[in-house]
């Protein structure tokens, strides 16, 4: 997909792409799928919708296109208030989850669909497929069915129209979850060099925390129509702000009883309304020195081995060395912690819920 920047395809770099949000809601019947979402997206800036599934990040890249109109709120792109426009009047492009190619075309006409809708003569648009298929590696496919291509060749073949109207910005729903684990990675290293070198604004909607995390300049968390946190990557996990994004960006163990807490924390006091988090990487087990635990579960993962422990009435997750012999009773120690807003993820004080039980096996 590695292609000298020097083609007109960089001019896309000057056309900008900021992108505006203002109290942006949408509701489908009693539910509020996207509520009261504020955000600024910078001019070139590969930004993720992160969240679980439902929380409106699909809906939220949908009002960005024009597909779905919001009931309240304002976009804007490039200061232009664009809430009411129709997708084609809009400086953005998507590629959606299905490729959503049509099976009758062939790989050059598929291409060339938005170009075809945008009222573009022949000559233009010829240039511009050519350009696109060799910016995603599949110049010389032009003529075939776009049915005799594979996963990952159509999803390029989505990229490439998507590329080829040359956007202020484009959408990306969940591109890479059709694909299988080596080409997910493969392609989520192309696409990133590909909008290094494009310098497109990018919105990209995933559940996956790993893909947000690897390709992203910012991230917005999302929950239930709202936004959680927005930030950079290296900030959302070194400084997640709610329990909920602590577990969600990078498996956080939330421990919530404030005397518990205490023993990993050398007594320190919980701040108002706060929990602790602790990631698994910071989980120390040593034979010696700190909070006594039982070993339940362990499976070896390569790099590492992940232990469950449990702690008190709550079950923790390390990750040890994996050459570490396991002994039933251990202790074990914070490296590092940190205090986050408790939520329904972490409310005052749930009961346990251990993984698996060791009396039961289950
Ligand atoms: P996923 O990752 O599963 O696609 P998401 O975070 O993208 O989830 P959305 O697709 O935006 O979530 O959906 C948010 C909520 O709105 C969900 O509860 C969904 O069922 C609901 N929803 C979305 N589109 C519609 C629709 N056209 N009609 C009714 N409800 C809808």
């Amino acid at each position: 997909m590695t292609r000298a920047s020097d083609t007109p395809m960089a001019a896309v770099r000057a056309s900008g792409g900021a992108v505006r949000l203002e109290a942006v809601t949408r509701r489908f019947g009693e539910l509020t799928a996207v509520d009261g979402v504020s955000l600024e997206i910078r001019p070139g800036e590969f930004f993720s919708l992160l969240g679980p599934s439902g929380c409106g990040k699909t809906t939220l890249l949908r009002i960005i296109a024009g597909f779905t109109p919001p009931d309240a709120g304002r976009v804007y792109i490039n200061d232009r208030d664009v809430t009411e426009a129709a997708p084609q009047a809009r400086p953005t492009a998507m590629v959606f989850q299905s490729y959503a190619l049509f099976p009758t075309m062939t790989v050059a006409e598929n291409v060339a669909y938005g170009l075809r809708v945008r009222k573009m003569g022949r000559t233009e648009r010829r240039r511009r497929v050519a350009e696109a298929l060799a910016r995603v590696d599949l110049a010389g496919y032009e003529e075939r069915p776009v049915t005799h291509l594979s996963g990952g060749q159509q999803q390029r073949v989505a990229l490439a129209r998507a590329l080829a109207v040359r956007p202020a910005v484009l959408l990306f729903d969940e591109p890479l979850s059709n694909l299988d684990v080596a080409l997910r990675e493969q392609t989520r290293r192309e696409l990133k060099r590909l909008q290094h070198e494009v310098g497109t604004t990018s919105i990209y909607v995933t559940h996956d925390q790993q893909e947000a995390l690897a390709l992203s300049d910012r991230i917005a968390v999302m929950r239930a129509g709202r936004l959680q946190q927005v930030g950079t990557p290296e900030a959302l996990y070194g400084a997640p702000e709610t329990a909920f994004v602590a577990q969600f960006l990078g498996g956080s163990n939330l421990i919530h009883d404030p005397a518990l807490a205490a023993r990993f924390t050398g007594g320190e006091p919980p701040p108002d309304g706060h929990v602790l988090a602790i990631r698994p990487e910071d989980l120390r087990v040593s034979p010696d020195g700190g909070v006594p635990a039982r070993l339940q579960f362990r499976q070896f993962l390569g790099l590492y081995a992940e232990w469950e422990l449990r702690v008190a009435d709550q079950v923790l997750r390390a990750w040890v060395d994996p050459g570490l012999e396991p002994s039933a009773d251990v202790r074990l120690q914070a490296t590092r912690y940190r205090w986050v807003r408790a939520d329904d993820e972490a409310p005052a004080r749930p009961p346990a819920t251990p993984l698996h039980d060791a009396t039961t096996g289950t």
